[in-house]
């Protein structure tokens, strides 16, 4: 595997850090918790598409793109990570966002990852929940061909056997951090969405053949799905990089439970893994992804999932940012007089 191989820009925060999770390993009473930053990648708070624009912008600009063209629902980190990097790279940038929850407050609808979205000069327009995205996404980019730009079209979560190579090499650092830090990892556990995280950690730690299984815990498709999606993806990839049939249907695994009513409504679960996180290690999580990825680590952790005696390695894949989309989800007392 010669991942240098593939162009890539470089403008994330590598290698982010992997760091222990003491108080939540001990409020838990074990495994050994570990989280892997990846809310630390730099560009505009961070987050795990960055380590897909890396290839995918590199991509762009091979092509003499001038203009990018993305998708994602309302609250997207994905669609805040390309407008940061479009505007670091001097591209236009167009961003569709598809209204999956129905939530109408300023807050969901103008604050957090919109508000970041806009300061980068990202131009945003709203589709209904249910639009064939693709289908807006190819329309828009006609229009701009017709008006003599060169569009590239990113597709959601930057999901495609390009982005996808972001994290084979995330899966090579974080082998490599192990080992300098000494952990045997039982386990690789994180929100898992448009699939292109969890299809490139399996592809990269099978090609190294690490013997690390991966849980993708799921945002929004039921199981059986959610797992098509990621081995397609993987499978995808792998072939890319000339690894033809090195992750099989039994290497991907994604737990579904978690998801509650639907993509970006809030459930019990995911509050109290915010809360819990934010008081036991001063980390923030987020409501749409790695709350419930980290509800979902904390229910299977009680219904005895991870051997005790074990490291388990939780990907922070980013969001925070959405926090101040959800203000009110959180419960949180008033001022002490
Ligand atoms: C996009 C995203 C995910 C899911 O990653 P996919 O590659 O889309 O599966 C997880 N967490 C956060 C914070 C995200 O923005």
């Amino acid at each position: 595997m010669n991942l240098a191989r593939f162009p890539r820009l470089r403008f994330g925060h590598f290698p982010t850090p992997l760091e222990p999770m003491r108080r939540l390993s001990e409020r838990l009473g074990g495994p050994r918790l570990w989280i892997k930053r990846d809310d630390c990648t730099g560009l505009s708070t961070g987050g795990n598409k960055t380590r897909k624009l890396e290839y995918l912008m590199a991509d762009a600009l091979a092509r003499k793109a001038d203009t990018i063209v993305t998708q994602g629902a309302t609250q997207s980190n994905h669609a805040r990570q390309t407008a940061a990097i479009a505007a670091k790279l001097g591209l236009a940038c167009h961003i569709l966002l598809e209204d999956r929850t129905g939530y109408d407050d300023a807050e969901y609808t103008l604050n957090g990852n919109v508000l970041l979205d806009r300061l980068h000069g990202a131009s945003v327009s709203k589709r209904p929940g249910g639009a064939d995205m693709n289908v807006e996404m190819a329309a828009l980019a006609e229009t701009l061909t017709a008006e003599g730009r060169t569009p590239y079209v990113i597709p959601g979560g930057g999901s495609n056997p390009i982005g996808a190579l972001g994290y084979v090499n995330a899966a090579l650092e974080l082998t490599y951090q192990a080992g300098e830090q000494g952990l045997d990892i039982g386990h690789v556990v994180h929100a898992t969405g448009s699939a292109g995280t969890q299809a490139g950690l399996v592809t990269g730690l099978k090609a190294i053949n690490a013997g690390i299984p991966v849980l993708g815990i799921g945002v929004r498709a039921p199981k059986p799905q959610q797992e098509e999606n990621v081995f397609a993806l993987a499978r995808a990839t792998a072939e890319r990089m000339g690894l033809d049939g090195v992750v099989e249907r039994s290497d991907v695994v994604a737990n579904c439970d978690y998801v509650g009513q639907g993509y970006g409504i809030p459930t019990a679960g995911m509050v109290a893994a915010v809360k819990l996180l934010a008081e036991t290690e001063g980390i923030l999580l987020d409501p749409v992804y790695s709350g419930k990825g980290m509800a979902g680590l904390i229910d299977q952790i009680e219904r005895g999932y991870f051997e005790k005696d074990s490291d388990v390695v939780f990907i922070h894949t980013g969001g925070a940012a959405a926090l101040f989309g959800y203000p009110n989800a959180f419960d949180l007392p008033g001022y002490v007089a």
